[in-house]
């Protein structure tokens, strides 16, 4: 099983994507921000204004699949392996 996300301010198991945002900041050159998840509770949302661009965890995913050549065929495929793998390591 695959480590869950947690909040980079208060530590909180991330489990609905579409109340959580990924946060980082529009330089990759720069080393001081990297991209933080962050659970959307109003205190860790002031905390994230530091970083000058979000965006809600479950259209980042989407973003980063299709940045890792991922396709409708191949994310069947990756599900299918991740059931395997449950069914295994439960
Ligand atoms: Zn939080």
């Amino acid at each position: 099983m695959c480590p869950p996300f947690r909040c980079h301010f208060c530590g909180r198991l991330i489990t609905d994507a579409q109340k959580t945002f990924i946060a980082w900041n529009d330089s990759y050159k720069s080393k001081l921000l990297d991209p933080v998840i962050v659970c959307g509770a109003d205190r860790c949302d002031r905390l994230a204004d530091c970083y000058p661009l979000t965006m809600q965890l479950d259209t980042a995913f989407v973003y980063l699949l299709n940045n890792s050549g991922m396709t409708p065929a191949k994310l069947n495929q990756a599900a299918e392996h991740a059931a395997l793998l449950d069914s295994i390591l439960t």
